[in-house]
């Protein structure tokens, strides 16, 4: 429960509508108590009347009413619209303080690293981000208010209650205390059984997000069944913890009014013995009954007060998990920096995965020229994306440095850095938007000869202009309605239009046939005379292009050099050579 507090500082923020609401609550609150006096006052009346030797009982009884009547109408009027104020007010604290919320989590989410992500999935993170975030507005709008009304109805009823009969009050509040054990007992149970929920809700938009984003590897591995039955099994765990939550907070739900009734019982034995000694009138007693449920309201919802207050508990403490994680890759502070040439210098670079014993990189030097082109081989696994990663700051370095122009790179601002240095990924994500938007991304004022300038550096015109709407075709979710190389291009295209002093493509042409491969390599080279790119690539007819090939195994630089270089060392760049060119051979002649 302490975790609540934590949502302090988001109602602070709105401290007059919490005010504001809170004196509305109290005094429709005020009103509402005043109600059974007038009733009191209605019956006294009566029977003063009735007790009159030959008066005319009806006249009198109905100038006597007049009054009493015309004030419960006037209490309740008052009652309902401050109420309704009062409410629009607390409903727009919890209303604000969740949009607050959700877009702290949103630019806190931006921030994170990679290691995060393999942490937390994203249906998760949507999960806690809907419907966690709905459980904190619920708590603000909802728990909270009607804690208050509960409080002030039991303050001012109690007051009145007393000043009419203490004897009757005191004989009250008896089974006051056992409300209060039964209700601590079961809100226990109702938090841990509620994080359960929300855990499985968690888990189950995971499993749909995963589900869907690969329906397509579903299908073509017709694992459509199972897919049903796993996600039939996580529904029905869902359904049983629900189901158990349920139970709990209905079971709490029933017996508030046990305790409600044990109330009325005390009221009738006690308080009709008062009024046959004369001790109170029969007005008061009915007072005490109208009062009764006024308060038996609240405590008949105290139950469901308890299963949110949890709820809401359990959610705040999912949401601040999430904002509790900083980042891993820290913010400099640092600032004007000139632009950045494109010169990069590696010294002693080594990085360890957190969960792994060995080095996925291991004391790499390098030293690479504004303009360069250097190509990177190597095996799977031996560490070539690892080294682009550290690059952008997706990861920092466990030892050794990289230096841009002789600044390390930690002392650049993130923003800074990603506007110098641009990676593109082998597995681009592209918008649902349209193939312009998607290339324009970083900046959408670019005008549209930039567009076509860097689509012809990627070799997409041609596609670009077989589509009948062209840059206007709009992409399907994550690009569906392209192909592998298609989408690769573009997003290769969306790098290019930055002109980043240092470009970094990782792998980004393993859809794209070695023939518009080496056309956009030269391409490259014509554009970016005085910038640095360096590219992972598994074809040799795509290094030898480069200025400079670099070959890692194990995390290690084995060789480095131009092609001729590496072909006179006979070692594992020759090799590949050897048989990628002997396939090339044979690809040819059949195709002959
Ligand atoms: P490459 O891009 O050359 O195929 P990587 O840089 O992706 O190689 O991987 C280098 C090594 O680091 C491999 O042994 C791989 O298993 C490991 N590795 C890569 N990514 C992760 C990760 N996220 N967590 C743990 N180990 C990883
Ligand atoms: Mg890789």
């Amino acid at each position: 429960m302490k975790v609540l507090l934590r949502l302090l500082p988001y109602i602070r923020a709105h401290a007059w509508a919490f005010w504001g609401g809170l004196a509305g609550l109290a005094s429709a609150r005020f009103f509402e108590a005043m109600i059974p006096l007038y009733v009191k006052m209605g019956i006294d009346n009566i029977a003063e009347a009735q007790a009159q030797p030959g008066a005319d009982a009806i006249t009198m009884a109905h100038d006597s009413l007049t009054y009493p009547a015309i004030a419960i109408v006037v209490c309740v009027i008052c009652q309902m619209l401050i109420t309704m104020v009062s409410r629009i007010l607390v409903r727009r604290i919890g209303m604000y303080a969740s949009f607050d919320l959700r877009n702290r989590i949103y630019s806190h989410l931006q921030k994170q690293g990679p290691e995060f992500f393999m942490n937390y999935s994203i249906g998760d993170l949507m999960a806690r981000a809907i419907n966690d975030i709905s459980l904190v507005r619920q708590v603000i709008a909802g728990a909270s208010r009607m804690t208050a009304v509960l409080i002030f109805t039991a303050v001012v009823g109690l007051t009145f209650m007393v000043s009419l009969s203490w004897k009757l009050t005191l004989a009250l509040i008896f089974p006051l205390p056992l409300i209060t054990i039964v209700a601590y007992l079961f809100s226990k149970r109702i938090y841990a059984q509620s994080h359960t929920v929300q855990e499985g809700f968690s888990t189950l938009s995971t499993f749909v997000q995963e589900n869907l984003n690969g329906i397509r590897t579903v299908q073509a591995m017709a694992q459509e069944q199972q897919e049903v039955d796993r996600f039939s099994h996580v529904n029905q765990e869902f359904a049983d913890d629900n189901l158990t939550l349920f139970t709990t907070s209905s079971l709490l739900g029933a017996l508030m009014p046990v305790l409600a009734a044990i109330a009325t019982l005390i009221i009738i034995g006690y308080g009709s013995f008062l009024v046959s000694a004369g001790d109170i009138t029969l007005g008061t007693f009915a007072a005490f009954f109208s009062y009764l449920a006024l308060l038996m309201w609240p405590v008949r919802e105290a139950g469901a007060l308890v299963t949110q207050w949890q709820r809401g508990a359990s959610g705040t403490a999912r949401l601040f998990e999430i904002l509790d994680h900083e980042p891993e890759i820290q913010e400099s502070a640092d600032e004007a920096f000139p632009k950045l040439t494109g010169r990069v210098s590696l010294q002693g670079l080594s990085y360890r995965y957190g969960n792994k014993d060995n080095f996925a990189l291991n004391d790499i030097n390098l030293d690479v020229y504004p303009g360069e082109t250097v190509a990177i081989l190597g095996r799977v696994g031996s560490g070539k994306s690892t080294l682009l990663r550290l690059l952008v700051r997706l990861l920092d370095p466990t030892h050794g440095n990289i230096m841009l122009d002789d600044h390390p790179i930690q002392n650049f601002p993130l923003a800074y850095l990603r506007d110098h240095v641009c990676l593109v990924l082998q597995d681009p994500f592209l918008f649902a938007d349209s193939l312009g938007d998607n290339i324009a991304y970083d900046n959408p004022e670019r005008d549209i000869d930039q567009i076509w300038h860097s689509a012809d550096a990627a070799a997409l015109r041609e596609t670009i202009e077989d589509f009948p709407e062209g840059l206007d075709t709009v992409l399907g979710e994550r690009g569906v309605t392209l192909s592998g190389g298609q989408k690769q291009r573009t997003a290769l295209a969306r790098g290019l239009i930055r002109m980043t002093p240092l470009l970094i493509l990782d792998d980004c042409f393993s859809a794209v046939d070695t023939e518009t491969e080496e056309h956009i390599l030269a391409g490259l080279k014509r554009i970016r005379t005085n910038q640095t790119t360096m590219l992972v690539s598994h074809r040799v007819s795509t290094a030898r292009h480069a200025d400079r090939i670099i070959v890692l195994e194990d995390g290690q630089i084995i060789e480095s050099g131009t092609h001729q270089e590496l072909i006179k060392l006979s070692g594992f760049y020759a090799g590949l050579e050897q048989t990628q060119g002997s396939n090339a051979r044979l690809t040819k002649e059949l195709a002959t």
